[in-house]
């Protein structure tokens, strides 16, 4: 699954292929995808230019002329830009653009989605209203404040993309065992220092996997065969009985909150 590295992976590469490409055409193949209405979608975008592609946690925003497009990848999602090529049956969604080329979204899972809002109000409603500050953005005080009365285990708290966005699966477990935090322990049993501590080892992890291009592992590449060289980096996540790299116990997985969850037994308490 894609988390925030990888979809800013995806943003890199796809703007500077896809900037200042006027839209022409589109195609809709898995009209479910669609989140808002779908006579607008087909048909606002056509003859607007695309101006700036940026993210919010993992949504990519398409900013044209006058509205955005946004999609979230889900499980599997992928853009491909294509030319002549026949259509895969994977394929949802179709932007056919200025040049000839045509980007493609593509999806094994369709759990993606996609929606059309107007560009002066799209950051006040849903989706992405619902959408918290990433780590390197979040105050840490009143982070602390917002989750320290929650019986919640801090890894299900970490995944709640509201509170704080941006870190999945992966990048709780790498940032619970650089913090040291067993992911079980309840936000109400965790001191401010430890929360900070959280926090700060989030931006780190986060900030050292988008320069690596994110993590590529089990299926999941970016567009275009972008992959990512975090996976190198990873100390605890995939790694069930391989010794801890800080103290040599074996890693465990366990499950929290229906979650697979690599844990060094003996760092994280
Ligand atoms: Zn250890």
């Amino acid at each position: 699954m894609p988390e925030l590295p990888e979809v800013e992976t995806v943003v890199q590469t796809l703007k500077p292929r896809l900037i200042k490409e006027t839209i022409t055409a589109m195609k809709i193949l898995f009209p479910k995808m669609v989140k808002t209405d779908s006579s607008v979608f087909q048909t606002k975008p056509i003859g607007q230019t695309i101006q700036d592609i940026h993210r919010k946690g993992k949504f990519i925003i398409f900013e044209l002329d006058t509205d955005v497009l946004i999609f979230h990848l889900r499980m599997e999602g992928k853009f491909f830009i294509k030319k002549d090529e026949p259509f895969d049956k994977h394929e949802h969604l179709v932007l056919y653009l200025s040049s000839g080329r045509t980007l493609r979204y593509h999806d094994f899972r369709k759990f993606g989605t996609a929606h059309l809002l107007p560009i002066e109000t799209y950051q006040e409603v849903s989706p992405l209203n619902q959408v918290g500050p990433e780590p390197k953005d979040t105050n840490l005080h009143q982070y602390y404040v917002r989750i320290k009365d929650s019986k919640r285990p801090i890894k299900a708290i970490l995944l709640d993309q509201t509170k704080m966005s941006g870190l999945g699966n992966i990048y709780v477990d790498e940032t619970l065992f650089q913090a040291r935090i067993h992911p079980e322990r309840k936000a109400v049993d965790l001191k401010e220092k430890e929360v900070v501590n959280i926090v700060l080892a989030a931006r780190e992890v986060l900030a050292k996997a988008v320069a690596l291009g994110g993590t590529t592992i089990r299926s999941y590449t970016s567009s275009l065969g972008v992959h990512g060289r975090f996976q190198n980096e990873l100390k605890v996540h995939t790694k069930a009985g391989e010794p801890c790299p800080v103290c040599g116990t074996p890693i465990i997985k366990i499950k929290v909150t229906g979650r697979g969850t690599y844990v060094c037994p003996k760092c994280q308490k």
